[in-house]
């Protein structure tokens, strides 16, 4: 079976796929650039967004200093949260809303660039909060239209917020997590500049260098674009519609600079060369996801992160207990490799190829377990917990967890498998420890 039986054609799936990206700079250094290419979008008056703690590192000064050598006006918000709230984003929005900004530069993880999104959107198109939010949690309003440009300077090596329409915040009151997508949501420019993870800790880079394994690893074994239900209009395709040829090349090549540079970027923090590969890595990681969609272990993310109760991981603000994302995905991944691998399991095999498995001598009925093995020999030789009985839960939160991702259907559905409600339950099972 070939990678492209992969997309043969469904006599009732789509039979195109759409990919929208965002403008992307690299390199290092390129923090400098963010004034003039501002002023090229035509801002005078920007809302830069941050939070507390990367707002006192130098790359806000850098950021500052370039807009204001291109003459434009800057009024900062620092307040955005590490894994934002509807409180949050509602206090971020009053913000832009007050503010008559003409442009957002955002400087930060997926946290400060998802919380500028949603600032940017409700400033635009001022509705009530959960009018845009993704049903059946919200009421699934699509965006307009177009919002103000946005540049998006991730400082993190992991989420690739800056390629895509998605800002993903907790809804308090539900303890779950939710989002808004939509491709008007997506940064006009990235600007990613790895000199950003050098001082980052290595809890943060584990989590964020996960974060990205996961995105490729799910979006290259999605369900194919074919077997999806065609949109009513075309232009109203989702971002989420399966995996692709194009996002594929983001997901492998990613994959395979995972493979070689995952454990030596979290485990030495003079190697440079190191974090700028996962920082290369989750930008084509990003733009692959933003055009196929996460499936399971995200959609799993979402309850192990909203119904913490006390883990507090080294590296992060102490003061509240939180399952970082990246964490909050992976301790699923190996569960649901081993589960989604029968579906496709050519894409689990090659997928683990790149991520330095030794497949040699496997067979298909291998693919998960070969799949799995990788990912927990990864997760071991970077310290990250062992499943989610590693981040505080027990046989006794599986009914919790399940009800609280089962309804994420938008990466439910995108599974290669179908999941019942029962078989959620047991991957959470499946994933309460590994080793
Ligand atoms: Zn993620």
């Amino acid at each position: 079976m070939s990678c492209c039986h992969y997309y043969a054609p469904d006599s009732t799936g789509d039979t195109a796929f759409s990919i929208d990206v965002a403008a992307i700079t690299y390199g290092a250094g390129s923090l400098r650039e963010v004034g003039d290419y501002a002023r090229d979008l035509g801002m005078t008056r920007v809302a830069l967004f941050t939070d507390k703690v990367i707002g006192a590192l130098e790359h806000l000064p850098i950021v500052r200093d370039s807009l204001g050598a291109a003459g434009i006006n800057v009024a900062l918000y620092d307040e955005a949260r590490v894994e934002p709230t509807d409180d949050s984003f509602r206090a971020a929005a009053k913000f832009a809303s007050e503010g008559n900004f003409d442009g957002y530069v955002s400087v930060g993880g997926g946290s400060v660039i998802d919380t500028a999104k949603a600032a940017n959107l409700y400033a635009t198109y001022p509705a009530d909060f959960l009018t845009y939010v993704n049903a059946p949690i919200g009421g699934g309003v699509a965006v307009p239209g177009p919002i103000k440009p946005h540049i998006a300077c991730p400082t993190t090596c992991g989420t690739g917020s800056e390629c895509t329409g998605i800002a993903i915040f907790d809804l308090l009151e539900m303890k779950a997590k939710t989002g808004i997508v939509s491709r008007h949501l997506r940064p006009t420019r990235g600007i990613v500049d790895p000199e950003t993870t050098r001082t980052l800790p290595r809890n943060v880079i584990a989590a964020s260098g996960f974060d990205v394994l996961s995105h490729a690893l799910e979006s290259y074994t999605a369900q194919p674009f074919t077997q999806r239900d065609p949109a009513a209009w075309p232009s109203q395709r989702p971002q989420t519609q399966g995996a692709n040829p194009w996002s594929d090349v983001g997901c492998l090549e990613a994959l395979r600079l995972l493979g070689s540079s995952l454990e030596q970027a979290v485990t030495d923090e003079d190697d440079h060369d190191a974090r700028a590969n996962l920082m290369f890595a989750a930008t084509l990681a990003g733009i692959a996801f933003g055009n196929s969609g996460c499936h399971l272990p995200h959609g799993m993310s979402y309850s192990v992160s909203g119904l913490v109760r006390d883990f507090r991981p080294d590296g992060y603000p102490d003061h509240e207990p939180i399952v970082p994302h990246g964490m909050s995905v992976i301790v699923n991944a190996p569960a649901v490799f081993r589960f989604t691998a029968e579906a496709c399991p050519e894409r689990h095999l090659k997928a683990a190829a790149c991520l330095g498995a030794d497949t040699g001598g496997a067979g298909l009925e291998d693919a998960g377990e070969v799949t799995a093995g990788r990912i927990i020999e990864l997760m071991k030789a970077t310290g990250v917990p062992n499943g989610i009985g590693g981040v505080g839960y027990g046989e006794a939160d599986i009914a919790a967890l399940t009800e609280g991702s089962f309804p994420q259907k938008r990466l439910i559905d995108n599974a290669p498998r179908d999941v019942t409600r029962e078989q959620l339950g047991d991957l959470y099972g499946a994933a309460l420890r590994y080793w």
